[in-house]
């Protein structure tokens, strides 16, 4: 039996590696060059690791992701980086209780006040009955005003732009419950493991088509059409908008999306102190500083320092039409708050990169609008979107997949 898979990012990787395990032979079509989805990355000359085009990491307890690594024989680092939150000219801890205790940025009351809240919110073991309530109304309750105001109103904001108000407090817990404080990352990059799932995949008897943009799915008789080539059945694992353009006459529900951007800086000199800075500012034009190589030791890219400024951005938003220089242009005073020695000559190469399709909106009682993922006879989706309310992650990307092979095997035998 053959199942064709559309989408090689981690949703449509896994699926075909659970289905190569359960006997099924799958036939993935990627439409960009290479697989990855938005876990893709690139290479410079000098450098022996690919970096991703959009900062990737995953939590210790990615138990998912975690396993695809370990049965397609890639190697997994565990890593201890630092995280912080720019605020009032400064770098500050902020990622443990510890730490907000000692964050001078609010009062002590206020610090205890939102430490109370983030561990009640931890100690959760599910948050979905949440999901009926809005996250700006009901956190600066729980985490207390003076906390949510300094804290958490800024990151809320940009994460989310316009949708800010619709979004539920389920997102929320999801977030505060999953994170770790250790990170992992893998050999040679996400790509590392992308190749090793490739390998996999393709020794065990599946196929994987790259560079091929599929543009219609047809149910036919007992089967389906993939631009006129029959399958037994057909996982569609892109964005909602693209699969129902795709997939017509069947009914998929209308989700928000942002579009995600970084600018990547090849710099000569370290720009901060950690490995992730939460810009706290609200004037500030980018939403999170990254610094790779203050969590992945420069030698793998040729000694070079590379960062990333990072936003969620709705559609038509004015940066979105920049390109890189003008938003040098506009960033440059801001990394120079941060550090005082940056100047523009330190940078020596700098890359953009945007998707459309990169943060779902997960409004109140999402879950009775989460798109169905069985779409017609055979046809079959798994995206993103129907990642809830975890934050949409690689290593949801992995467990949906596992699911939604299992559906379709046990819906073909
Ligand atoms: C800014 C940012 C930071 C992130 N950070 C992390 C992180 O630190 N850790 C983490 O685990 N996750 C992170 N993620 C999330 C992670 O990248 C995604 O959850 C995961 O890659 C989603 O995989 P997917 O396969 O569901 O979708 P995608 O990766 O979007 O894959 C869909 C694939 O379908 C292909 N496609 C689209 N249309 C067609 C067509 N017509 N025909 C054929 N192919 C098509 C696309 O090219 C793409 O490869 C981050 C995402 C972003 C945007």
């Amino acid at each position: 039996m053959r199942v064709a898979v559309i989408g090689g990012g981690f949703t449509g990787l896994s699926c075909a590696v659970r289905l190569v395990d359960m006997g099924i032979t799958p036939v993935i079509f990627e439409s960009k060059k290479e697989c990855g989805g938005l876990a893709r990355g690139f290479r410079e000359d000098e450098w022996r690791w690919n970096l991703e085009n959009f900062y990737h990491h995953v939590f210790t307890n990615d138990k998912d992701v975690l396993e695809l690594a370990k049965k397609v024989g890639a190697k997994t680092l565990i890593l201890h980086p630092q995280t912080n939150s720019y605020y009032h000219g400064k770098e500050t801890p902020l990622d443990s209780p510890i730490s907000l205790l000692k964050f001078s940025g609010i009062s002590l009351w206020a610090r205890l006040h939102m430490g109370m809240g983030l561990m009640l919110l931890k100690l959760l073991p599910n948050g979905m009955f949440l999901e009926k309530y809005h996250a700006v109304e009901v956190l600066p309750k729980l985490l207390g005003r003076e906390g949510y105001k300094v804290v958490w109103e800024k990151l809320l904001k940009a994460k989310f732009g316009p949708h800010v108000n619709e979004v539920n407090l389920a997102w929320f817990w999801s977030r505060v419950a999953k994170r770790t404080k250790n990170l992992g990352y893998f050999e040679g990059g996400f790509e590392g493991l992308i190749r090793k799932t490739e390998e996999y995949i393709k020794r065990h008897g599946g196929e994987i088509r790259t560079g091929v943009m599929v543009e219609r799915i047809e149910i036919d008789g007992d089967g389906v059409l993939v631009d006129g080539e029959r399958f037994d059945s057909v996982v569609v694992t892109t964005p909602a908008p693209i699969a129902a353009k795709m997939v017509r006459g069947l009914t998929i529900p209308e989700i928000d999306y942002l579009w995600g951007q970084t600018l990547i800086l090849e710099t000569s000199r370290k720009l901060i102190n950690g490995y992730w800075l939460n810009i706290l500012e609200k004037d500030f034009p980018f939403l999170v500083m990254v610094e790779h190589t203050n969590m992945i030791d420069k030698k793998h890219y040729g000694g070079k320092r590379l960062v990333y400024l990072g936003n969620y951005l709705p559609e038509g938003h004015k940066q979105l039409k920049m390109n890189e220089e003008q938003l040098l242009k506009i960033y440059s005073p801001f990394i120079k708050k941060i550090n005082t020695h940056f100047n523009k000559r330190l940078i020596k190469k700098s890359f953009l990169f945007r998707e459309p399709f990169a943060q779902p909106v997960f409004p109140v009682n999402y879950s009775r609008m989460i798109p169905n993922s069985r779409l017609g006879s055979g046809v079959y989706l798994a995206n993103m979107s129907m990642v809830y309310p975890f934050d949409r992650g690689t290593n949801y990307a992995v467990k949906l997949g596992n699911d939604i092979a299992e559906l379709v095997v046990s819906d073909l035998r």
